[in-house]
């Protein structure tokens, strides 16, 4: 943590949940929100609360919605000084219902939102300039504002002894565009930490089969790997060939979303405090299950106090 902030780029959102199960937004209905939201917004929230250095890349409009994520992140100790405030577009913003399978209908303003619109600013230089590490999610890759900075970033933060961490978070499916697809595999290639989750680990390995992904990968030169598998746990992998399986905390799930960023988070934050692997998944595991039993995808990221007491009156799967 000496060498500067954990520093995370890319959309930020309020979220507004349906409070009832269906399919959809074809007809009125109760809604419960604004919430702040983001991927890389969770994350960088998760590690303020944990009380590591932390700092924010993005953009809101001037409204109420980007004033809730401000304060938010502020309230957690997030510096957002190199979060820009766009004049002209509102805040992003994502409506979701969960279906009766716990699939979910989106209706998302994203792309045509301030979300997208923030690139390399002089408040940006400044924080890239003495930040000691780097959070990419595979999902700000398609904002183009996002990628001019993460690929400069990177560089700079590399250059002077930082370290960056990845968590693909696309869905193997997902054909990228051929740019997007290398900038994407350079990144994998120079991460310290990896945190994909279930069917991403093949997906950024390019083959099939945990073993060999996981064995590719540390070939192409990744340092550590952290495999999320939500209810059932997450395996930290090293390069030297130790695993450590972390079983997940017993909970009822009210809102699945947000659980790996927190985990991501989390334990990002405690390996930057000094923790060892081991210590630092069990925070992770306790970071990633408590905010599944909140409804909103950041309201249940919890501080250090929050943590060690779930950890203490939870029981874990074996
Ligand atoms: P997201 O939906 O936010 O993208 P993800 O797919 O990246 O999540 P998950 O594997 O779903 O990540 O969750 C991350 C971690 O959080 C898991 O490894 C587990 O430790 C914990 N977790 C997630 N869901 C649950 C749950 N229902 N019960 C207990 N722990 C959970
Ligand atoms: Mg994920």
């Amino acid at each position: 943590d000496q060498l500067g902030p954990t520093v995370c780029v890319g959309e930020i959102l309020v979220e507004i949940v349906a409070t009832t199960v269906g399919n959809g937004f074809m007809e009125a209905q109760p809604l419960v929100g604004p919430f702040a939201s983001g991927a890389p917004a969770i994350f960088i929230s998760q590690c303020g609360r944990l009380g590591g250095s932390a700092a924010m890349i993005g953009a809101v409009g001037t409204d109420d919605f980007g004033r809730v994520n401000l304060e938010r992140l502020k309230g957690d100790g997030v510096d957002i000084s190199a979060i820009s405030i766009d004049p002209d577009y509102p805040t992003g913003s994502a409506f979701v219902r969960y279906r009766e399978d716990g699939s979910r209908d989106f209706v998302y303003n994203i792309a045509t939102s301030a979300a997208a619109r923030f690139g390399w600013s002089e408040g940006v230089s400044n924080l890239i300039d003495r930040a000691g590490h780097l959070h990419v999610m595979g999902s700000a890759l398609s904002v183009s504002s996002a990628c001019e900075v993460i690929d400069k970033a990177v560089d700079i933060v590399k250059t002077r002894g930082g370290t960056l961490s990845v968590d693909p978070n696309i869905r193997k499916e997902l054909k990228l565009d051929e740019a997007t697809e290398r900038r994407f595999a350079r990144l994998v290639a120079v991460a310290d930490l990896l945190l994909p989750s279930g069917e991403e680990l093949e997906r950024a390995a390019g083959v099939e089969g945990e073993t060999n992904a996981i064995r590719r990968l540390f070939e192409i030169g990744v340092k550590e790997i952290v495999l999320k598998r939500g209810a059932d746990g997450a395996t930290y992998y090293s390069r030297e060939g130790e695993r450590i399986d972390a079983p997940a905390f017993i909970v009822a799930e009210i809102d699945p979303t947000g659980a790996g960023d927190c985990f991501g988070g989390a334990y990002l934050t405690c390996r930057r405090l000094g923790m060892p692997a081991a210590d630092a998944l069990t925070y992770a595991a306790a970071a990633g299950a408590r905010n599944v039993t909140v409804v909103g995808p950041m309201e249940g990221a919890g501080t250090r106090e929050q943590l060690d007491a779930f950890i203490a009156t939870t029981e874990r799967r074996s």
